[in-house]
Protein backbone atom coordinates (compact mmCIF):
# COMPACT_ATOMS: atom_id res chain seq x y z
CA UNK A 1 0.00 0.00 0.00
CA UNK A 2 2.56 2.67 0.76
CA UNK A 3 3.69 2.42 -2.87
CA UNK A 4 0.71 4.78 -3.56
CA UNK A 5 2.25 7.61 -1.67
CA UNK A 6 5.91 7.74 -4.24
CA UNK A 7 2.78 8.74 -6.64
CA UNK A 8 3.11 12.24 -7.85
CA UNK A 9 -0.69 11.81 -8.52
CA UNK A 10 -1.53 10.52 -5.10
CA UNK A 11 1.05 12.95 -3.47
CA UNK A 12 -1.25 15.83 -4.75
CA UNK A 13 -4.57 14.32 -3.98
CA UNK A 14 -3.31 14.52 -0.49
CA UNK A 15 -1.80 17.61 -0.74
CA UNK A 16 -5.19 18.89 -1.87
CA UNK A 17 -6.71 17.03 0.94
CA UNK A 18 -4.69 18.74 3.80
CA UNK A 19 -5.28 22.29 2.22
CA UNK A 20 -8.83 21.80 1.57
CA UNK A 21 -9.53 20.64 5.06
CA UNK A 22 -7.45 22.84 7.04
CA UNK A 23 -9.77 24.34 9.65
CA UNK A 24 -12.42 21.53 9.61
CA UNK A 25 -13.03 19.98 13.11
CA UNK A 26 -11.75 16.47 11.85
CA UNK A 27 -9.41 14.36 14.68
CA UNK A 28 -5.93 13.57 13.79
CA UNK A 29 -5.99 10.27 13.74
CA UNK A 30 -9.37 10.56 10.96
CA UNK A 31 -7.72 12.43 9.24
CA UNK A 32 -4.90 10.31 8.88
CA UNK A 33 -7.80 7.91 7.77
CA UNK A 34 -8.91 9.96 4.61
CA UNK A 35 -5.56 10.13 3.83
CA UNK A 36 -4.93 7.00 2.89
CA UNK A 37 -7.70 4.46 1.07
CA UNK A 38 -10.20 1.68 3.03
CA UNK A 39 -8.74 -0.99 0.72
CA UNK A 40 -7.66 -2.01 -2.23
CA UNK A 41 -7.04 -4.94 -4.59
CA UNK A 42 -4.44 -5.74 -7.14
CA UNK A 43 -5.14 -8.09 -9.87
CA UNK A 44 -2.88 -9.86 -12.59
CA UNK A 45 -5.15 -10.85 -15.52
CA UNK A 46 -4.01 -13.33 -17.91
CA UNK A 47 -5.58 -12.88 -21.01
CA UNK A 48 -5.33 -15.29 -24.12
CA UNK A 49 -4.70 -13.11 -27.19
CA UNK A 50 -5.96 -13.67 -30.71
CA UNK A 51 -2.49 -14.99 -31.61
CA UNK A 52 -3.07 -18.05 -29.06
CA UNK A 53 -0.03 -16.69 -26.60
CA UNK A 54 -1.27 -15.37 -23.13
CA UNK A 55 -0.69 -11.95 -21.80
CA UNK A 56 -1.00 -10.69 -18.53
CA UNK A 57 -2.39 -7.09 -17.54
CA UNK A 58 -2.10 -5.43 -13.93
CA UNK A 59 -5.31 -3.95 -12.80
CA UNK A 60 -6.22 -2.29 -9.35
CA UNK A 61 -10.07 -1.60 -7.31
CA UNK A 62 -9.49 1.03 -4.66
CA UNK A 63 -12.22 1.81 -2.49
CA UNK A 64 -11.21 5.00 -0.76
CA UNK A 65 -14.17 5.79 1.83
CA UNK A 66 -17.84 4.32 2.07
CA UNK A 67 -19.09 6.09 4.51
CA UNK A 68 -21.97 7.93 2.64
CA UNK A 69 -23.13 4.53 1.10
CA UNK A 70 -21.63 1.91 -1.22
CA UNK A 71 -18.29 2.50 -3.58
CA UNK A 72 -18.98 4.24 -6.69
CA UNK A 73 -15.94 4.85 -9.33
CA UNK A 74 -15.07 4.35 -13.20
CA UNK A 75 -13.03 1.80 -14.16
CA UNK A 76 -10.16 3.38 -16.67
CA UNK A 77 -8.25 2.18 -19.20
CA UNK A 78 -5.10 2.99 -20.20
CA UNK A 79 -1.07 2.14 -20.56
CA UNK A 80 -0.23 4.64 -17.77
CA UNK A 81 -2.63 3.22 -15.21
CA UNK A 82 -0.83 2.78 -11.54
CA UNK A 83 -1.91 1.92 -8.52
CA UNK A 84 -1.02 5.58 -7.24
CA UNK A 85 -3.19 7.20 -9.65
CA UNK A 86 -6.31 5.05 -9.51
CA UNK A 87 -5.81 5.40 -5.48
CA UNK A 88 -5.79 9.58 -6.20
CA UNK A 89 -9.14 8.89 -8.13
CA UNK A 90 -10.83 7.01 -6.10
CA UNK A 91 -10.02 9.58 -3.02
CA UNK A 92 -11.46 12.91 -5.27
CA UNK A 93 -14.48 10.27 -6.08
CA UNK A 94 -15.40 10.37 -1.77
CA UNK A 95 -15.35 14.04 -2.26
CA UNK A 96 -16.96 14.57 -5.31
CA UNK A 97 -20.06 11.98 -3.83
CA UNK A 98 -20.12 14.36 -0.24
CA UNK A 99 -20.40 17.39 -2.17
CA UNK A 100 -22.91 16.17 -4.96
CA UNK A 101 -25.22 14.92 -1.66
CA UNK A 102 -25.06 11.28 -3.49
CA UNK A 103 -25.39 8.47 -1.02
CA UNK A 104 -21.91 7.04 -2.48
CA UNK A 105 -18.19 6.44 -1.61
CA UNK A 106 -15.52 6.72 -3.69
CA UNK A 107 -13.89 4.15 -5.77
CA UNK A 108 -11.70 3.52 -8.75
CA UNK A 109 -10.34 1.04 -10.85
CA UNK A 110 -8.06 0.62 -13.89
CA UNK A 111 -6.08 -1.59 -15.63
CA UNK A 112 -3.02 -0.86 -17.42
CA UNK A 113 -3.11 -1.52 -21.00
CA UNK A 114 -3.54 0.47 -24.35
CA UNK A 115 -7.80 -0.94 -25.26
CA UNK A 116 -7.05 0.70 -28.60
CA UNK A 117 -4.54 -2.04 -29.71
CA UNK A 118 -6.52 -4.63 -28.33
CA UNK A 119 -9.24 -6.72 -30.92
CA UNK A 120 -12.47 -6.83 -29.52
CA UNK A 121 -12.57 -10.11 -28.13
CA UNK A 122 -9.20 -9.55 -26.83
CA UNK A 123 -11.24 -6.45 -24.77
CA UNK A 124 -13.91 -8.65 -23.93
CA UNK A 125 -11.41 -11.37 -22.75
CA UNK A 126 -9.43 -8.55 -20.31
CA UNK A 127 -12.96 -7.20 -19.08
CA UNK A 128 -14.80 -11.19 -18.17
CA UNK A 129 -11.28 -11.46 -16.31
CA UNK A 130 -10.69 -8.49 -14.94
CA UNK A 131 -14.61 -8.43 -13.52
CA UNK A 132 -13.75 -12.12 -12.27
CA UNK A 133 -11.07 -10.86 -10.10
CA UNK A 134 -12.20 -7.95 -8.59
CA UNK A 135 -15.39 -9.62 -7.67
CA UNK A 136 -14.90 -9.66 -3.79
CA UNK A 137 -15.28 -6.36 -3.91
CA UNK A 138 -18.14 -5.14 -5.88
CA UNK A 139 -21.59 -5.71 -5.80
CA UNK A 140 -24.70 -3.16 -6.49
CA UNK A 141 -24.64 -2.69 -2.57
CA UNK A 142 -21.34 -2.93 -2.38
CA UNK A 143 -19.22 -1.32 -5.11
CA UNK A 144 -20.69 -0.52 -8.37
CA UNK A 145 -18.27 0.83 -11.30
CA UNK A 146 -18.51 2.64 -14.31
CA UNK A 147 -16.88 3.78 -17.50
CA UNK A 148 -14.02 6.31 -17.80
CA UNK A 149 -11.35 7.03 -19.39
CA UNK A 150 -10.55 4.04 -22.59
CA UNK A 151 -13.69 2.37 -21.24
CA UNK A 152 -17.31 2.78 -22.75
CA UNK A 153 -20.64 1.27 -22.56
CA UNK A 154 -19.75 -2.22 -24.41
CA UNK A 155 -17.24 -3.05 -21.37
CA UNK A 156 -19.91 -1.97 -19.05
CA UNK A 157 -22.02 -4.93 -20.41
CA UNK A 158 -20.04 -7.20 -20.14
CA UNK A 159 -19.05 -6.32 -16.54
CA UNK A 160 -22.38 -7.05 -15.87
CA UNK A 161 -23.01 -9.95 -17.74
CA UNK A 162 -19.67 -11.45 -15.63
CA UNK A 163 -20.60 -10.17 -12.50
CA UNK A 164 -24.57 -11.78 -13.71
CA UNK A 165 -23.09 -14.85 -14.28
CA UNK A 166 -21.36 -15.60 -11.35
CA UNK A 167 -24.67 -14.98 -9.17
CA UNK A 168 -27.56 -16.99 -11.53
CA UNK A 169 -29.25 -13.86 -12.39
CA UNK A 170 -29.55 -11.06 -14.20
CA UNK A 171 -28.04 -7.56 -11.77
CA UNK A 172 -27.94 -4.37 -13.87
CA UNK A 173 -27.44 -2.53 -10.89
CA UNK A 174 -23.88 -4.12 -10.67
CA UNK A 175 -22.85 -1.63 -13.25
CA UNK A 176 -23.89 2.31 -14.09
CA UNK A 177 -22.79 3.34 -18.01
CA UNK A 178 -24.57 0.16 -19.45
CA UNK A 179 -26.31 0.47 -22.88
CA UNK A 180 -30.03 1.53 -22.01
CA UNK A 181 -31.54 -1.75 -23.75
CA UNK A 182 -29.73 -3.56 -20.93
CA UNK A 183 -31.38 -1.08 -17.97
CA UNK A 184 -28.62 1.35 -18.57
CA UNK A 185 -30.03 5.17 -18.51
CA UNK A 186 -31.46 7.69 -20.97
CA UNK A 187 -28.94 10.17 -21.28
CA UNK A 188 -25.80 8.83 -19.16
CA UNK A 189 -23.68 8.41 -22.29
CA UNK A 190 -24.24 12.19 -22.49
CA UNK A 191 -24.25 13.18 -18.54
CA UNK A 192 -20.56 14.16 -17.88
CA UNK A 193 -20.09 16.03 -20.70
CA UNK A 194 -23.77 18.36 -20.92
CA UNK A 195 -22.68 18.48 -16.74
CA UNK A 196 -19.69 20.38 -17.81
CA UNK A 197 -21.33 22.91 -20.61
CA UNK A 198 -23.96 23.37 -17.70
CA UNK A 199 -21.45 24.51 -15.43
CA UNK A 200 -19.48 26.29 -18.40
CA UNK A 201 -23.24 28.50 -19.22
CA UNK A 202 -22.45 29.18 -15.21
CA UNK A 203 -19.11 30.10 -14.67
CA UNK A 204 -19.45 31.97 -18.34
CA UNK A 205 -22.03 34.30 -16.67
CA UNK A 206 -20.05 34.77 -13.77
CA UNK A 207 -16.72 35.50 -14.84
CA UNK A 208 -16.73 36.52 -18.74
CA UNK A 209 -19.87 38.82 -18.39
CA UNK A 210 -17.82 41.28 -20.74
CA UNK A 211 -17.06 38.66 -23.53
CA UNK A 212 -19.61 39.31 -26.25
CA UNK A 213 -19.66 35.94 -27.95
CA UNK A 214 -17.14 33.06 -25.69
CA UNK A 215 -15.01 30.63 -27.18
CA UNK A 216 -13.50 27.51 -26.29
CA UNK A 217 -11.08 24.88 -26.56
CA UNK A 218 -11.42 21.33 -25.57
CA UNK A 219 -9.15 18.48 -25.26
CA UNK A 220 -9.91 14.97 -25.32
CA UNK A 221 -12.88 14.23 -28.07
CA UNK A 222 -14.26 11.23 -26.47
CA UNK A 223 -17.18 10.36 -24.57
CA UNK A 224 -16.73 13.72 -22.21
CA UNK A 225 -15.12 16.36 -24.65
CA UNK A 226 -17.61 15.45 -27.75
CA UNK A 227 -20.84 15.79 -25.75
CA UNK A 228 -19.19 19.16 -24.08
CA UNK A 229 -18.55 20.50 -27.66
CA UNK A 230 -21.94 19.57 -28.93
CA UNK A 231 -24.06 20.72 -25.65
CA UNK A 232 -21.70 24.12 -25.96
CA UNK A 233 -22.50 24.19 -29.73
CA UNK A 234 -26.58 24.04 -28.78
CA UNK A 235 -25.76 26.78 -26.51
CA UNK A 236 -24.05 29.39 -28.92
CA UNK A 237 -20.68 28.98 -27.46
CA UNK A 238 -18.21 28.59 -30.32
CA UNK A 239 -16.15 25.61 -30.26
CA UNK A 240 -12.34 26.67 -31.98
CA UNK A 241 -10.29 24.11 -31.11
CA UNK A 242 -10.18 20.03 -30.28
CA UNK A 243 -8.08 17.32 -29.73
CA UNK A 244 -7.87 13.59 -29.20
CA UNK A 245 -4.23 12.06 -28.39
CA UNK A 246 -3.43 11.80 -32.31
CA UNK A 247 -3.54 15.97 -32.17
CA UNK A 248 -6.13 18.39 -32.68
CA UNK A 249 -7.64 21.25 -35.34
CA UNK A 250 -7.96 24.64 -34.79
CA UNK A 251 -9.70 27.41 -36.72
CA UNK A 252 -11.19 30.70 -34.71
CA UNK A 253 -13.89 31.39 -36.69
CA UNK A 254 -15.40 27.87 -34.75
CA UNK A 255 -15.14 24.45 -36.09
CA UNK A 256 -18.68 22.63 -36.86
CA UNK A 257 -18.88 20.32 -33.99
CA UNK A 258 -21.69 17.60 -35.17
CA UNK A 259 -19.58 16.85 -38.79
CA UNK A 260 -16.15 16.62 -36.13
CA UNK A 261 -18.12 13.71 -33.46
CA UNK A 262 -19.13 12.27 -36.86
CA UNK A 263 -15.52 12.02 -38.23
CA UNK A 264 -14.21 10.81 -35.16
CA UNK A 265 -17.16 8.07 -33.99
CA UNK A 266 -16.44 7.14 -37.82
CA UNK A 267 -13.16 6.09 -36.35
CA UNK A 268 -11.60 8.98 -37.89
CA UNK A 269 -9.22 11.61 -36.19
CA UNK A 270 -9.76 15.21 -35.54
CA UNK A 271 -6.97 16.14 -37.99
CA UNK A 272 -9.21 14.31 -40.64
CA UNK A 273 -11.10 17.54 -40.78
CA UNK A 274 -10.35 19.79 -43.65
CA UNK A 275 -11.44 23.51 -42.34
CA UNK A 276 -8.75 24.16 -39.76
CA UNK A 277 -5.19 24.25 -38.96
CA UNK A 278 -3.56 21.02 -37.42
CA UNK A 279 -2.48 21.60 -33.95
CA UNK A 280 -0.59 19.29 -30.68
CA UNK A 281 -2.06 18.89 -27.49
CA UNK A 282 0.61 20.94 -26.03
CA UNK A 283 0.06 23.71 -28.34
CA UNK A 284 -4.00 23.33 -28.49
CA UNK A 285 -3.46 24.20 -24.45
CA UNK A 286 -2.02 27.42 -25.05
CA UNK A 287 -4.15 28.90 -28.05
CA UNK A 288 -5.92 31.89 -27.25
CA UNK A 289 -9.39 31.23 -26.07
CA UNK A 290 -12.10 32.48 -23.45
CA UNK A 291 -12.38 28.84 -22.13
CA UNK A 292 -10.12 26.07 -21.91
CA UNK A 293 -11.79 22.36 -21.14
CA UNK A 294 -9.09 20.04 -20.88
CA UNK A 295 -11.40 16.57 -20.95
CA UNK A 296 -8.91 13.66 -21.35
CA UNK A 297 -5.71 12.99 -19.21
CA UNK A 298 -4.85 14.10 -15.88
CA UNK A 299 -1.97 16.58 -14.81
CA UNK A 300 -1.66 18.18 -18.24
CA UNK A 301 -1.78 21.74 -17.07
CA UNK A 302 1.33 22.12 -14.97
CA UNK A 303 3.99 24.72 -13.55
CA UNK A 304 5.37 24.60 -17.26
CA UNK A 305 2.95 25.32 -19.46
CA UNK A 306 0.43 27.38 -16.75
CA UNK A 307 2.13 30.73 -17.31
CA UNK A 308 1.62 30.24 -20.83
CA UNK A 309 -1.90 29.71 -20.75
CA UNK A 310 -4.28 32.70 -22.97
CA UNK A 311 -7.74 31.07 -21.73
CA UNK A 312 -9.53 33.46 -19.35
CA UNK A 313 -11.05 30.58 -17.18
CA UNK A 314 -10.53 26.85 -17.13
CA UNK A 315 -13.30 23.99 -16.79
CA UNK A 316 -11.91 20.56 -15.70
CA UNK A 317 -13.69 18.24 -17.92
CA UNK A 318 -10.86 15.58 -16.57
CA UNK A 319 -10.51 14.31 -13.68
CA UNK A 320 -7.20 16.07 -12.05
CA UNK A 321 -5.86 18.16 -15.32
CA UNK A 322 -3.92 20.83 -12.82
CA UNK A 323 -1.52 19.81 -10.76
CA UNK A 324 -1.61 21.89 -7.69
CA UNK A 325 2.13 24.15 -8.91
CA UNK A 326 0.19 24.87 -12.05
CA UNK A 327 -3.66 25.67 -10.23
CA UNK A 328 -0.96 27.95 -8.06
CA UNK A 329 0.24 29.58 -10.76
CA UNK A 330 -3.51 29.90 -12.51
CA UNK A 331 -4.40 31.34 -9.22
CA UNK A 332 -2.05 33.83 -9.04
CA UNK A 333 -2.70 35.46 -13.15
CA UNK A 334 -6.34 35.61 -12.02
CA UNK A 335 -7.66 32.71 -14.07
CA UNK A 336 -10.57 31.04 -12.42
CA UNK A 337 -10.78 27.08 -12.36
CA UNK A 338 -14.12 24.94 -12.17
CA UNK A 339 -12.47 22.10 -10.77
CA UNK A 340 -13.37 18.79 -11.80
CA UNK A 341 -15.39 17.55 -8.74
CA UNK A 342 -18.00 20.26 -9.66
CA UNK A 343 -17.41 20.05 -13.36
CA UNK A 344 -17.55 16.46 -14.26
CA UNK A 345 -19.66 15.47 -11.51
CA UNK A 346 -22.67 14.93 -14.36
CA UNK A 347 -22.00 10.97 -15.03
CA UNK A 348 -21.99 10.45 -11.15
CA UNK A 349 -25.30 12.20 -11.03
CA UNK A 350 -27.04 10.15 -13.56
CA UNK A 351 -24.98 7.03 -12.64
CA UNK A 352 -26.65 7.82 -9.58
CA UNK A 353 -30.10 7.90 -11.26
CA UNK A 354 -29.64 4.85 -13.28
CA UNK A 355 -28.79 2.80 -9.89
CA UNK A 356 -31.76 4.16 -8.50
CA UNK A 357 -33.57 2.86 -11.44
CA UNK A 358 -31.72 -0.40 -11.96
CA UNK A 359 -32.85 -1.14 -7.75
CA UNK A 360 -36.28 -0.44 -8.87
CA UNK A 361 -36.81 -1.46 -12.20
CA UNK A 362 -38.19 1.49 -13.26
CA UNK A 363 -37.23 4.07 -15.74
CA UNK A 364 -37.12 7.74 -16.18
CA UNK A 365 -37.83 9.60 -18.95
CA UNK A 366 -34.65 11.64 -20.30
CA UNK A 367 -36.21 15.04 -19.58
CA UNK A 368 -36.81 14.51 -16.41
CA UNK A 369 -32.75 12.88 -16.14
CA UNK A 370 -31.75 16.61 -17.88
CA UNK A 371 -33.68 18.15 -15.77
CA UNK A 372 -32.72 17.24 -12.41
CA UNK A 373 -28.81 16.80 -13.75
CA UNK A 374 -29.41 20.60 -14.66
CA UNK A 375 -30.37 21.57 -11.24
CA UNK A 376 -28.07 19.50 -9.15
CA UNK A 377 -25.17 20.78 -11.46
CA UNK A 378 -26.41 24.26 -10.76
CA UNK A 379 -26.94 23.68 -7.69
CA UNK A 380 -23.63 22.95 -6.63
CA UNK A 381 -21.97 25.23 -8.81
CA UNK A 382 -23.89 28.32 -7.32
CA UNK A 383 -22.75 26.12 -3.49
CA UNK A 384 -19.24 26.35 -4.62
CA UNK A 385 -18.87 29.36 -5.41
CA UNK A 386 -20.74 31.44 -2.79
CA UNK A 387 -18.53 29.26 -0.19
CA UNK A 388 -15.58 30.72 -2.77
CA UNK A 389 -16.15 34.25 -2.11
CA UNK A 390 -17.35 33.74 1.08
CA UNK A 391 -13.88 32.66 1.88
CA UNK A 392 -11.62 34.05 -0.51
CA UNK A 393 -10.17 30.60 -1.58
CA UNK A 394 -10.05 29.55 -5.39
CA UNK A 395 -12.94 26.85 -6.30
CA UNK A 396 -11.26 23.96 -5.83
CA UNK A 397 -10.18 24.33 -2.03
CA UNK A 398 -14.41 25.37 -1.22
CA UNK A 399 -15.42 22.07 -3.39
CA UNK A 400 -13.28 19.95 -1.64
CA UNK A 401 -13.79 21.33 1.52
CA UNK A 402 -17.94 21.08 1.16
CA UNK A 403 -17.13 17.42 0.30
CA UNK A 404 -14.65 16.48 3.63
CA UNK A 405 -16.47 17.73 5.17
CA UNK A 406 -19.94 16.40 4.30
CA UNK A 407 -18.31 12.54 4.79
CA UNK A 408 -16.50 13.97 7.98
CA UNK A 409 -19.86 15.15 9.65
CA UNK A 410 -21.36 11.76 8.10
CA UNK A 411 -18.68 10.24 9.96
CA UNK A 412 -19.20 11.21 13.26
CA UNK A 413 -22.61 10.51 13.16
CA UNK A 414 -21.71 6.55 12.74
CA UNK A 415 -18.97 6.90 15.09
CA UNK A 416 -16.16 4.33 15.27
CA UNK A 417 -16.02 0.63 14.75
CA UNK A 418 -15.83 -1.03 17.11
P1 LIG B 1 -12.68 8.55 -23.49
O1 LIG B 1 -11.80 7.37 -23.51
O2 LIG B 1 -14.07 8.45 -24.01
O3 LIG B 1 -11.98 9.77 -24.27
C1 LIG B 1 -10.68 10.19 -23.96
C2 LIG B 1 -10.23 11.19 -25.00
O4 LIG B 1 -8.94 11.67 -24.61
C3 LIG B 1 -10.06 10.57 -26.39
O5 LIG B 1 -10.43 11.55 -27.36
C4 LIG B 1 -8.57 10.30 -26.43
O6 LIG B 1 -8.06 10.23 -27.77
C5 LIG B 1 -8.05 11.52 -25.72
N1 LIG B 1 -6.68 11.36 -25.25
C6 LIG B 1 -6.07 10.26 -24.75
N2 LIG B 1 -4.77 10.53 -24.52
C7 LIG B 1 -4.58 11.83 -24.84
C8 LIG B 1 -3.45 12.69 -24.81
N3 LIG B 1 -2.26 12.26 -24.41
N4 LIG B 1 -3.62 13.98 -25.22
C9 LIG B 1 -4.83 14.41 -25.64
N5 LIG B 1 -5.93 13.65 -25.70
C10 LIG B 1 -5.78 12.36 -25.30
O7 LIG B 1 -12.67 9.05 -21.97
P2 LIG B 1 -13.73 9.99 -21.25
O8 LIG B 1 -14.73 9.13 -20.60
O9 LIG B 1 -14.16 11.07 -22.17
O10 LIG B 1 -12.84 10.59 -20.06
C11 LIG B 1 -12.03 11.74 -20.25
C12 LIG B 1 -11.68 12.34 -18.90
O11 LIG B 1 -12.89 12.68 -18.21
C13 LIG B 1 -10.92 11.41 -17.97
O12 LIG B 1 -10.03 12.20 -17.20
C14 LIG B 1 -11.99 10.86 -17.07
O13 LIG B 1 -11.49 10.45 -15.81
C15 LIG B 1 -12.90 12.06 -16.95
N6 LIG B 1 -14.27 11.73 -16.56
C16 LIG B 1 -15.03 10.91 -17.34
C17 LIG B 1 -16.34 10.65 -16.96
C18 LIG B 1 -17.27 9.81 -17.79
O14 LIG B 1 -18.45 9.74 -17.46
N7 LIG B 1 -16.83 9.19 -18.86
C19 LIG B 1 -16.85 11.22 -15.77
C20 LIG B 1 -16.05 12.06 -15.03
C21 LIG B 1 -14.77 12.32 -15.43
Amino acid sequence: MHEIFNSAAYREAVLQFDRASEGLVIEEGLRERFRRPQRALVVNCPVRMDNGEVEVFTGYRVQHNQTLGPCKGGIRYHHQVDFGEVAALAMNMTWKCGLAELPFGGAKGGVAVDPYTLSQTELERLTRRYTAEILPLIGPNKDIPAPDLGTNPQIMSWMMDTYSMTQGYTVPSIVTGKPVIIGGSLGREEATGYGVAYVTEDAVKKHLKYVESPCAVIQGFGNVGSHTALKLNDMGIKVVAVSDATGGIYNPKGLEVKKLVGIVRGKGKPGDYRNGDNVTNEELLKLECDILIPAALGRVITKENAPNLKCKIVVEGANGPTTADGDDILGDRNIPVIPDIVANAGGLIVSYFEWVQGLQEYFWSVDAIFDDLKKRMKTAFVKVAEHAERDKTPMRLAALKLGINQVAKARELRGLYP
